[in-house]
């Protein structure tokens, strides 16, 4: 006999699911009192006693929502007082300079990844280069992104580290607000990081770090190159920064899969030149290690050209490559196919280096 339709509690979780998401899993998962069982830690995030990686709540964060729409209205107010071609080439090459250099090369693989080395003086270029983007400090990324990638390697995924909300929702979510863990696990930082007095001033201060460069542009162009260069830079960015987060977790091709994850990364072709090279998503889900993200043939990675520039200046040394390091557990090549869902887990062949 089948219960009457406010009885059937799958019927009433499917509703509640579709509409928020997070209250689901909140309520799947509340009861659990204390660890969850085999969490999964990385370099810098640990697991405690206690800890659970699905009960937390989706937070407004109200400075970053200021931070992000301030930005938006001037610089669209930028673009409309001051429809300038010099204006606009200071916003193409600023964005070029802070998000290849700085977030992708600087932040991304050198900062968070170690993918290669580099004279410490370049460091502190490129991660203030990273800063710059306005996004957070070198710590507050770190942090970000690792949390985000120890969320992505357990068994359950909450909707907001996975980018699984709808494409308007996750907007708000990742641009506006933070999501806080409940039990959270214990995050470690490195001590050539966290004992570092640069990394310590850029982080106390990355919202103020433009400033120079501000005074700069206005110097040279007026308000018209402060807000294409400063303002229309950061929302762009920003903005960017989100969206190809959201479309590299949910859809796009895969040469590799790892097994037995809720989240997959994927690549969102033709975008190298926009992204620099962070468009391999899929890619570096497989190889977090490597310097190289666009890894196979005919995938444009600009971020990598400037890293193998810098090494053939004999700046940059030890730069690490798909295979240089274990696979990730339950790492397995698959057929290049376009992909839809959170992961193509048929089509399987042995593991295959040789790219
Ligand atoms: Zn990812
Ligand atoms: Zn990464």
């Amino acid at each position: 006999m089948t219960p009457p339709y406010f009885m059937d509690l799958q019927k009433w979780e499917a509703l509640l699911r579709e509409w928020y998401p997070q209250a689901t899993l909140q309520l799947m998962y509340a009861e659990k009192p204390s660890n969850m069982p085999d969490l999964c830690d990385t370099e810098r995030v640990i697991s405690e006693l206690g800890t659970c990686n699905m009960r937390g709540t989706v937070r407004v964060d109200v400075w970053k929502t200021l931070w992000v729409i301030g930005h938006g209205v001037l610089g669209i107010m930028g673009v409309l007082l001051f429809p300038q071609w010099d204006a606009a080439m200071v916003f193409l090459a600023l964005t070029t300079l802070t998000v290849c250099a700085g977030h992708s090369v600087g932040m991304h693989r050198l900062l968070i990844h170690r993918s290669f080395e580099t004279h410490r003086m370049i460091e502190y270029m490129l991660v203030w280069l990273g800063t710059c983007v306005g996004m957070a400090g070198p710590i507050g990324m770190i942090r970000t992104h690792d949390m985000r990638d120890w969320h992505q390697r357990q068994r359950m995924c909450p909707a907001h580290p996975a980018h699984r909300a709808s494409l308007v929702r996750d907007a708000w979510w990742q641009l506006c607000c933070r999501y806080d863990l409940v039990h959270p696990p214990r995050f470690v930082l490195e001590q050539r990081v966290d004992q570092d007095r640069i990394y310590a001033w850029m982080e106390r201060l990355w919202w103020l770090q433009n400033l120079p460069l501000g005074l700069l542009l206005f110097a040279l162009g007026g308000w018209a190159w402060v807000l294409w260069g400063i303002s229309l830079r950061i929302f762009v960015s920003l903005v960017g920064h989100w969206w190809i987060g959201h479309v590299a977790h949910r859809r796009g091709h895969q040469s590799w899969v790892v097994t037995g994850l809720p989240v997959q990364g994927f690549n969102v072709p033709r975008w190298s030149l926009v992204t620099f090279g962070e468009n391999w998503h899929g890619n570096h889900h497989a190889f977090p290690y490597s310097a190289r993200l666009g890894v196979e043939k005919g995938q444009l990675d600009p971020g990598f050209w400037l890293i193998s520039t810098l090494q053939s200046l004999g700046l940059a040394w030890n730069v690490k490559m798909p295979g240089d390091e274990p696979d990730r557990p339950g790492l397995i090549r698959v057929e290049n196919r376009a992909c839809t869902g959170r992961a193509c887990t048929g089509m399987v062949q042995p593991h295959d280096k040789h790219i």
